[in-house]
């Protein structure tokens, strides 16, 4: 079986099949007497008092593992369960219709399901799913069939599921060893959960669910991309000493949580953690992230069912200061190309990723923007916080952006309200032009973050989530290489600082040419962290510099990744 890494190393255990099964296909529709209706709407009651406090148990979970900002869709859920109108029409079914319960409950889901479809708002219809997740776990409970629940699992296992849900992966623990999806985005809520826990993952995988059997013995090998189910005894040996070194090599590593990331000769670059969400916040402090160099905003704004307030934006920023004061890089909203939110209706565009998306968007709706940053600058009372401008392209951005962080300053001050007085204002260098004219830029900036998947993505021309034509997605190009070379210099002439916040920082291979190149700081997923600092601290700052222009002499990719491997070698 194939299927495309997200996280790679060995996985063994016993699968199990995370399946829905159809609502549809668990009850059938019955007629009960009328003496019964009491008796039926008893049972109906009992299985909703169970229902909120499956759900409650589900939020105070998210409470503690990821926080209360990220919780709030549980909150939507309770809401959903408690609605009276909903109560009232499935009661009213059972006692005029004389219909069972789980019919009755069915029945009343879908007319909500289908007014919501009906109605042409983008929100409403994105709710519709939630209902289903509400009444699903009802009628489950009415019928006796339980909901499975991942965070029981107590021996090794290998998750086999379509695809999981936010309050799925809260529930993944030590146990869980592998995770194998049949969807194929390497970048759905998920897959990032799972990569930045360090589980071997792979998604992508077609008939998963078919194929593999409940409490079959699974190998991943997800390096090269294998599945073996069933194994003999020999390939169970063979893999489970290839495990028993992974996991020493993960002990090894973990001594790097507490260390400073240091080059042979001492030399210090900053390793930081790229987050969309407290969990992933709490999974770079545990594995030794100084910092964050990319919080994704737009998470916040595409889970929720309108712009969020300047005091939501506010708790969701500070909570993840205080976790992490020592340094959080927030980036303004990057919304539009692929990014859409179920409440907002962007134009019709011919070429979204080249449209009205991130600082774009912002600048054409000051208010949103003005409401962010006002929450950002709040949330720097905590900690030090400095803000990010995605998407920039030119000079005109940056100013017209600084002069409504000042506005925002300036009403924080009238108000009385705490800020941080002298918060940095950096800007991602992910566009060709922001890059070739980075000498310009960096005279009004205090940072750069180098965002190398956008970068490479317009550098390259190759939409970065097409795969036909992946093969065209080059990091080692010797154009992006030089783009970056030159965007670091003008960093160092200007006395600013400069950090990498795309996937190649978190490349070990990669992120040894970054710092030969002279990167201050590489910001990754969290479970990156321990692996670059110990590559980075077998070369002194002379050696990875060689490395760096080896590979800078090269004529193509596969020339240039070679010589970095030979390079690796002297
Ligand atoms: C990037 O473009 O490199 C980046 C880090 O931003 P995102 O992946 O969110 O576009
Ligand atoms: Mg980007």
């Amino acid at each position: 079986m194939k299927g495309k890494k997200v996280y790679g190393g060995i996985a063994i255990g016993t699968a199990l099949l995370v399946k829905e099964q159809s609502i549809e296909e668990l009850i059938e529709k019955k007629t009960i007497n009328k003496e019964n209706v009491e008796q039926e709407i008893e049972r109906f009651k009992t299985a909703h008092k169970k229902t909120i406090e499956d759900i409650e148990k589900i939020k105070d979970r998210a409470m503690s593992t990821v926080g209360s900002s990220e919780a709030q869709i549980f909150e939507a859920h309770l809401d959903m369960a408690n609605d009276p109108m909903f109560i009232d029409s499935v009661i009213n079914k059972i006692s005029s219709d004389l219909l069972n319960a789980e019919y009755a409950v069915l029945e009343a889901r879908n007319e909500i399901v289908e007014t919501f479809m009906s109605i042409q708002d983008e929100y409403l219809k994105a709710r519709a799913n939630d209902i289903i997740d509400v009444t699903d776990t009802l009628i489950k409970n009415l019928i006796g069939v339980e909901n499975q629940n991942i965070a029981d699992v107590s021996k090794d296992t290998i998750i086999v599921a379509n695809d999981l849900k936010p309050s799925q992966t809260i529930q993944l623990n030590n146990y869980v060893k592998g995770i194998i999806l049949e969807e194929g985005s390497v970048t759905s809520h998920a897959a990032i959960v799972a990569k930045a826990k360090g589980i071997p993952t792979l998604v992508g995988v077609e008939n998963a669910l078919e194929t593999i059997k409940n409490d079959a013995v699974v190998i991943m090998d997800c390096d090269n991309v294998d599945i073996i189910i069933n194994p003999s005894e020999e390939q169970l040996k063979h893999y489970s000493e290839l495990e028993k070194k992974q996991n020493e090599e993960k002990a090894r590593l973990s001594l790097y949580k507490d260390k400073k990331c240091l080059t042979k000769d001492g030399h210090e670059i900053k390793i930081f953690g790229n987050v969309g969400s407290i969990e992933e916040a709490k999974l770079v402090k545990e594995n030794g992230g100084f910092g964050i160099g990319l919080l994704r905003t737009e998470l916040i704004y595409m889970n929720s069912n309108h712009f969020p307030t300047e005091e939501e934006q506010f708790k969701y920023y500070s909570e993840i200061v205080k976790l992490i004061p020592n340094e959080v890089i927030i980036r303004t909203l990057d919304i539009g190309g692929d990014k859409m939110l179920p409440y907002y209706k962007f134009p019709e565009e011919m070429n979204p990723f080249l449209g009205l998306r991130a600082i774009r968007f912002c600048l054409q709706n000051k208010e949103i923007f003005k409401t962010q940053l006002r929450a950002i600058l709040r949330a720097s009372a905590f900690g030090k916080v400095k803000i990010m401008l995605p998407m920039i392209s030119n000079l005109d951005e940056i100013l017209e952006s600084k002069k409504l962080i000042q506005e925002a300053k300036n009403e924080l001050k009238q108000e009385n309200i705490a800020f941080d007085e002298n918060i940095e204002v950096g800007i991602m260098i992910e566009i060709p032009a922001a890059a070739i004219s980075s000498d310009i830029l960096a005279k009004e900036v205090d940072f750069f973050s180098i965002g190398t998947n956008d970068l490479i993505q317009y550098s390259c021309a190759v939409d970065r989530m097409n795969k036909n034509v992946s093969y065209l997605y080059e990091p080692y190009h010797p154009s992006i290489l030089r783009l970056i070379k030159m965007t670091i210099e003008s960093a160092k002439k200007n006395h600013i600082e400069v950090g990498i916040c795309g996937e190649t920082a978190g490349d070990p291979d990669y992120a040894m040419i970054l710092a030969g190149m002279g990167a201050d700081e590489l910001s990754m997923s969290a479970s990156m962290i321990p692996i670059v600092k110990d590559r980075i601290a077998q070369y002194t700052v002379e050696e990875l510099l060689k490395i760096s222009k080896l590979v800078m002499q090269q004529t193509d990719s596969k020339s240039a990744y070679q010589a970095l491997i030979g390079g690796k070698k002297c």
